[in-house]
């Protein structure tokens, strides 16, 4: 569509109504998603530069002023940011908060093209569709509204759409912080972590929408065991791999200590009863999932070679509140052997939770509850990471949030096989958050 006939769109959309002519708004930002999804912003390269013109195009025809950043030229990493102003111009904004990439595909697995953005069944299929392209059209088409009605929210909303969150945004979410935090500089961020669902937090098929207002810690440790090489056909005691085994199994027993966690607490109120599942298992407690094994000699592997070395990883995700330091002594108290050494591989961030009664959350809840009346809306903890933990560092209240109800299924879909959406919950996200934007935070 030429940038006159899309001003033209808008003002059609708008026609002085009330409540905006939704049918025309949702279908384009359907074959928006369609056309996003086509694009192939995989990460590793993270090139941007297509996405980013795709948004500054859409934008600018609506009027908007989008900024580009550009963060590293030869890999075409490109950051966005876009503003519509409040009517309180003094009060710091609201950041709305998605990334352009996506992670690769093992294209076998997939029983539809992964980079097509296919409707089958009443779901939109494609890398990133989840995470999270198709939130980040649910942030562009809310703006997109706002405007078109001539609505303005209490306070000025930014969005920011990042090139590289899949690999701990050192382009993307890092960079703004550091070298363009006066451009940014927010109270409130809405990223990606929680959802909408009637099976992953709790029972009875009762629908609860989660809004994450803190994570985990990622501690990665990698752990080391020193043997004595030897012939397969001679058994030894010094055997490496059996050393590092009897390590690993040591490291993983964690002691029972159990959950003191006020997110959790306040999860557990709210939803009386908890799902069973991996994701309810992951945020009561500490866990360790062994990754990687590394051993044997030669290319490939002698099968009659007993190695002198072995290593494993671990990755450890530890509660918000847990000392990194202790957890590592405790797992080198475990294992306790001179032949083993524990390395860290990471160095964890603990900004602790994000207030939870604060005007947004209660503004959250409302607007949900517009769309979804018979929702419980509560605060949740999650198990992974979100660009969400950089900004609560810098004292930002941050909620993380996709506005869909998804079944488990679905939600294991991200960074897996068969990513896709429900078309019908994609289109209810932008009510959720055009109602948002319009109230009072
Ligand atoms: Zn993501």
């Amino acid at each position: 569509m030429k940038q006159t006939l899309l001003l033209l769109f808008w003002a059609v959309a708008a026609a002085q109504a009330a409540e905006p002519d939704w049918k025309p708004i949702e279908d384009r930002a359907v074959t928006f998603l369609q056309r996003y999804l086509r694009i192939q912003s995989v990460n590793p390269p993270a090139d941007s530069r297509e996405a980013a013109e795709f948004f500054k195009k859409e934008l600018e025809a609506a009027g908007f002023q989008p900024k580009l950043y550009v963060t590293d030229a030869a890999t075409g990493k490109v950051n966005l940011l876009v503003r519509l102003e409040g009517k309180d111009r003094t009060k710091k904004p609201l950041l709305l908060l998605n990334h352009f990439d996506v992670v690769p595909v093992d294209r076998k697995a997939w029983s539809v093209e992964p980079f097509e953005g296919i409707i089958k069944d009443g779901w939109i299929w494609g890398r990133g569709a989840m995470d999270m392209k198709g939130t980040g059209t649910i942030h562009l088409f809310s703006m997109l509204t706002m405007k078109a009605m001539g609505e303005k929210p209490p306070r000025d909303v930014l969005m920011l759409v990042t090139a590289d969150e899949e690999t701990n945004g050192t382009y993307g979410i890092r960079t703004m912080i550091r070298d363009h935090w006066a451009d940014i500089e927010c109270e409130y961020v809405l990223d990606e972590g929680g959802f909408g669902s009637r099976d992953m937090f709790t029972t009875g098929g009762k629908l609860a929408f989660g809004i994450s207002v803190a994570e985990k810690q990622a501690f990665w440790l990698r752990l080391k065991a020193k043997g004595t090489a030897a012939h397969g056909s001679q058994p030894i005691a010094e055997n490496a791999n059996m050393i590092l085994l009897d390590a690993i199994a040591k490291a993983l027993a964690l002691p029972d200590r159990g959950n003191q966690n006020e997110v959790v607490a306040r999860m557990r109120e709210n939803l009386q009863q908890m799902a069973a599942n991996k994701f309810t298992n992951a945020i009561q407690k500490n866990t360790i999932s062994l990754t990687t094994l590394t051993s044997g000699v030669g290319s490939p592997v002698k099968i009659n070679v007993i190695p002198s070395a072995a290593e494993a990883t671990l990755d450890c995700r530890l509660l918000p509140g847990v000392s990194s330091a202790e957890f590592l002594s405790e797992v080198k108290a475990r294992i306790n052997d001179p032949r083993v050494t524990v390395e860290v591989a990471s160095d964890p961030a603990d900004p602790g939770a994000s207030k939870m009664d604060t005007p947004l959350f209660a503004a959250l809840k409302k607007a949900l509850l517009t769309q979804h009346p018979d929702a419980v809306v509560t605060p949740i903890l999650i198990p992974y990471g979100t660009d969400s933990v950089r900004l609560r560092q810098k004292g930002v209240t941050a909620y993380g949030f996709t506005p869909m109800v998804v079944d488990a299924a679905t939600v294991a879909t991200m960074h897996s096989d068969e990513e896709r959406i429900p078309v019908s919950e994609f289109k209810k996200g932008i009510r959720i958050f055009y109602e948002l934007l319009k109230s009072d935070f």
